[in-house]
């Protein structure tokens, strides 16, 4: 897009150039509480006249990382007694499906097509689409991939199978959520081979889909949660969540398993537990239904295949990839920003800050659809 940023704050952006756009892609699922919420700003502040890095993650108690996770922890099942932090989604990932390696003793891993976990070499190795694998071969062996809401994909998963990994609703796939008696049966078979879930909700969480996380939907609880994006209300963390069963296995042979020197810094940190707190003590989670019923109720019509997804988490299908471009090139001109997802151009990511006014979602609204009319 070429846009030079002079600075953003709630749902807009600001060019160097004077223009003002309305942000419908929150940096990708980042900026759920829109730019610069004050609270955060605020937290921030706070944390950089305390102190910046002070050593490597783990070493020393650092008040803002122990805040942040025990409010988060405080919110999921009793499962989940641990976090892991690092710097971003796809080194939670590589935790993740490190984690479930030394724990098991095993080295298969199941994934699914179109899904997206990272560009490192052990989330690329996970992540279901060849174009982006392909120049990076070899990657890591036995990972083997199923279709996605598939019961053939069950059949996949054996006693050799550390564990599954999944987005609960695929993203960059083109917003896809998971069948939910699909989820049933895929967490059963699990638990009868000893195989680890693990959701990648790295996208999905923090409030987008209308809960903190988006498995709450479900009712399946993982035995790994990765998350990042959302989680540092603007600023770079990443972190996987499981048991202190689970974890034990990350404290021997090496006696550091996943050492980071920026994981759970402290300043994302603050950003986090107040990105948290103002998640949990505002309206948010509600806004985030509400915009999907606006938005679904709102973009109806000639040229619209299917408005999908849960919560602000949703994706807009249209009838071919030149319409598409159409409608984002028009909303653009109209100063509002859009985008595809990775794996698909037929389909524009709707993906707003949750403090999105209804007025602001129906000039979108509008704008799509009289761009639909004019193509
Ligand atoms: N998993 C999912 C589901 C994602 O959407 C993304 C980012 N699009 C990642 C992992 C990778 O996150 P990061 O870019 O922070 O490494």
């Amino acid at each position: 897009m070429a846009l030079e940023i002079s600075n953003a704050k709630g749902c807009y952006i600001y060019t160097s150039s004077g223009k003002s756009y309305l942000d419908f892609i929150s940096g990708i699922a980042v900026s759920s509480l829109g730019h610069g919420h004050p609270k955060i700003i605020k937290a921030l502040h706070e944390q950089i006249d305390r102190h910046l890095h002070v050593m490597v993650y783990g070493e020393y108690i650092q008040k803002p990382q122990l805040e942040f996770a025990q409010l988060l922890l405080d919110q999921l099942p009793d499962s989940m007694e641990q976090i892991y932090l690092v710097n971003s989604g796809t080194e939670a990932n590589e935790g993740a499906l490190k984690l479930a390696k030394k724990y098991t003793g095993r080295s298969e891993f199941v994934a699914f097509n179109n899904s997206y976990h990272g560009d490192t070499q052990g989330s690329l190795s996970v992540t279901g689409r060849d174009i982006y694998r392909d120049p990076y071969l070899p990657l890591l062996p036995d990972v083997y991939f199923g279709e996605f809401n598939s019961d053939s994909a069950l059949d996949l998963i054996s006693d050799e199978t550390a564990a599954v990994i999944l987005e609960p609703i695929q993203g960059e796939g083109g917003i896809i959520p998971a069948d939910k008696k699909w989820l049933t049966s895929l967490r059963k078979k699990c638990n009868e081979h000893n195989t680890l879930l693990i959701f990648d909700e790295i996208q999905s969480g923090f409030g987008r889909t209308g809960k903190l996380f988006a498995f709450e939907h479900y009712g399946v609880t993982p035995d790994i949660l990765c998350m990042a994006k959302a989680m540092g209300g603007g600023m770079p963390i990443g972190g996987f969540v499981s048991s202190k069963q689970i974890f034990q296995t990350f404290k021997y042979d090496p006696p550091l398993n996943h050492v980071t020197t920026f994981g759970g810094h402290p300043v994302s940190c603050a950003a986090a537990h107040a990105n948290l707190k103002e998640l949990l003590e505002g309206n948010y989670f509600k806004r985030a239904q509400e915009i999907e019923t606006i938005m679904k109720s709102g973009l109806k019509g000639k040229g619209i295949k299917e408005v999908r997804g849960i919560g602000a988490m949703l994706g807009l299908e249209l009838e071919s990839v030149e319409l598409t471009k159409h409608v984002v090139d028009q909303c653009f001109e109209k100063g509002i920003l859009l985008g595809w997802t990775l794996h698909s151009n037929q389909l524009i990511r709707l993906a707003p800050p949750l403090i999105i006014s209804d007025e602001q979602l129906n000039f979108v609204i509008n704008t799509i659809l009289s761009a639909l009319k004019n193509y």
